[in-house]
């Protein structure tokens, strides 16, 4: 997917150009909460940023890899074997150190639909939100 031009819309479905939404956190700016992280984590998932992924995932996190070279070449697999066609936000729980996000994430794998919901707890550590884990849930349609 390429994003270089400014006026190209954000991934994460926001209808703002990518470099007024996402870009920034890509870039190194802190989400300022647990929903910006979420969407600038689809987007990133979109773009191939693996590295993005990674540093964002809580160390507790039970997909976290040991081989982080192993966990980035899955991460940049995934990105490139999936269409990433949209993202839905269903709730948002804030918290001073703990929220949560319920989303669909529209995806497509080898024309098919690969679609789900997830519920999405992220913590805030040294002023940092940091996906920790997600529950899958049945997609809704
Ligand atoms: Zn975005």
């Amino acid at each position: 997917m390429e994003l270089s031009e400014d006026t190209k819309l954000c991934p994460c479905s926001s209808k703002l150009p990518y470099q007024q939404c996402c870009q920034p956190y890509h870039k190194g700016k802190h989400a300022p909460n647990a929903l910006n992280l979420m969407r600038s984590r689809y987007a990133a998932y979109a773009l191939g940023l693996a590295d993005y992924i990674i540093t964002t995932t809580h160390p507790k996190n039970p997909a976290r890899k040991a081989s982080l070279p192993l966990w980035r070449r899955e991460l940049l697999a995934f990105s490139r074997g999936t269409k990433f066609k949209g993202l839905s936000i269903l709730e948002f729980s804030d918290g001073e150190s703990e929220a949560y996000v319920s989303f669909t994430a529209y995806l497509e794998q080898a024309g098919k639909d690969a679609s789900f919901s997830e519920r999405s707890r992220f913590l805030k550590e040294k002023g940092k939100w940091l996906y920790e884990s997600g529950n899958v849930q049945k997609f809704l349609v």
